[in-house]
């Protein structure tokens, strides 16, 4: 079997970017898994060295270039050859013209085909040079693929990939292509599946989820399929990325009817300002989305909302920023990620005249966190002296007697070790905290009753 050479060989995967990215990697260790590898903690020790990539951000492409140049002064490892392959979406972008750039890079693979990532590592150990494989819809969403999954109780489900939106400012339908939507049965198939091994929470993954099954059955089934996974029997769960135009009324109506669709959702808004909006491409106004958040509270009266915003698009007026400012505030978010805009080559953005100075876009970037923080304080204060279900992923990197867990909101949520337990035997557990403190980013408090 051509793939032999690669058993007992060690491997180490850095992945950067959405959880897109960290499941595609997931796919990948198992793969490699599956073909006798070892993983490893860190390059030095890797046989194998993988760069899992994003080229939302400048800065990513920076990273990357920096850490492949670091690969170079590691001793050799023990099988004396290390191969360093690159996958994600700059591989998918820029193809054989990493291998110009980055001297030291052996493979480079696309986005649609991880399941060749195998055979083109094991080429080059075979016969040296270097392989490239970049082509769109190769392997489409790898479904059938061996994967590893980072933890026995959560899993990432991909539903669809690739996007058909064309904002203005991203690169992603570029690099990943149109939506592709994955098959009802199989979505259905692999949650049952996972339900069985003794996953309690999952989440569905898709950069535009609100409009799976569109480009295979003609309309969008997302309602339908929420519907459908909840009958696994699965606990929580979540799902990302949703885009306000396409979050339909039916969509609302399964969030708040099936138990374990959870009370969070992430709707990104990137800008207040209409104008901004339509410079964007986003193809809503800020009333649609106003009037969106109104519809879900109505329904889910206790939803924890969060969302992405841009700050310092071209042309971004201090009006256009007030208007941002003031939908945050009435949008009452309980978490947001906010980025200063960065400008991807190949956008209609890149192209858009940017005269903003740096320090206007700075002020304007800490005067939004202010707000979001604001809000997010405000929102966890409504669950002080109530008990929260904590699903346990670990414990405080800050303070390892404390677990820490997710609330089905989403919410960061720590609380004491119990007297002798083994924090590592808890993980995956569900436990009642009563929460005695509510912080900005985090719940905490003591744990009441019984592990589930
Ligand atoms: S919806 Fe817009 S921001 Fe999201 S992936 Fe598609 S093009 Fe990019």
């Amino acid at each position: 079997m051509q793939n032999s050479i690669l058993n007992g060989k060690t491997y180490f995967i850095r992945t950067f970017g959405c959880q897109m990215n960290l499941h595609d990697s997931e796919r990948v260790s198992g793969l490699l898994d599956s073909l006798g590898c070892l993983e490893v903690s860190g390059p030095e020790d890797a046989d194998i060295v993988i760069f899992m990539t994003c080229c939302v951000r400048e800065a990513a492409d920076t990273r990357l270039y920096g850490q492949c140049s670091s690969c170079k002064s590691l001793p050799a490892p023990p099988s004396g050859r290390r191969v360093v392959a690159v996958g994600g979406c700059i591989a998918q972008r820029d193809g054989e013209g990493l291998l110009k750039n980055l001297d030291n890079v052996d493979v480079v693979f696309g986005t649609d085909s991880i399941a060749h990532v195998g055979d083109l590592i094991a080429d080059v150990f075979e016969s040296g040079g270097s392989r490239v494989r970049c082509i769109e819809g190769d392997t489409g969403v790898a479904t059938d693929m061996p994967w590893h999954r980072a933890t026995s109780y959560h899993a990432w489900v991909p539903i669809m990939t690739g996007c058909n939106n064309f904002c203005s400012y991203c690169i992603v339908p570029y690099v990943r292509g149109r939506e592709k939507s994955r098959s009802f049965e199989q979505i259905v198939d692999e949650v049952t599946g996972l339900v069985r091994a003794g996953v309690r929470e999952i989440t569905l993954l898709g950069q535009n989820v609100n409009s799976y099954g569109r480009d295979s059955f003609g309309s969008p089934r997302f309602a339908e399929l929420l519907r459908a996974v909840g009958e696994t029997g699965v606990e929580r769960i979540f799902f990302t990325s949703s885009h306000p135009k396409d979050l339909l009324p039916e969509t609302i109506d399964a969030m708040a009817e099936v138990p374990s669709v959870m009370p969070q959702l992430h709707l990104a808004v990137q800008s207040g300002s209409n104008r901004i909006l339509k410079l964007m491409n986003r193809k809503y106004t800020r009333e649609h989305y106003l009037d969106l958040i109104e519809r879900v509270r109505g329904r889910i009266p206790d939803i924890a909302l969060s969302t992405d915003i841009i700050v310092g698009f071209p042309g971004e007026t201090e009006e256009d920023f007030e208007q941002t400012i003031s939908l945050a505030q009435e949008a009452r978010y309980a978490q947001a990620f906010t980025f200063i805009y960065s400008k991807r080559a190949g956008t209609p953005a890149a192209e858009m005249p940017d005269d903003t100075p740096r320090e206007v876009i700075l002020e304007r970037f800490n005067r939004l966190v202010k707000v979001v923080e604001g809000t997010a304080y405000d929102f966890n204060q409504k669950d002080l002296h109530t008990k929260v279900p904590m699903l346990i992923e670990g414990t405080s990197k800050k303070d390892p007697g404390m677990l820490q867990g997710k609330s089905p909101k989403n919410q960061t949520v720590h609380a004491p070790v119990p007297a002798g337990a083994n924090p590592a035997e808890l993980l995956g557990r569900i436990v009642d905290v009563e929460v005695d403190t509510a912080k900005t980013w985090y719940l905490s408090g003591s744990i009441v009753g019984d592990m589930r």
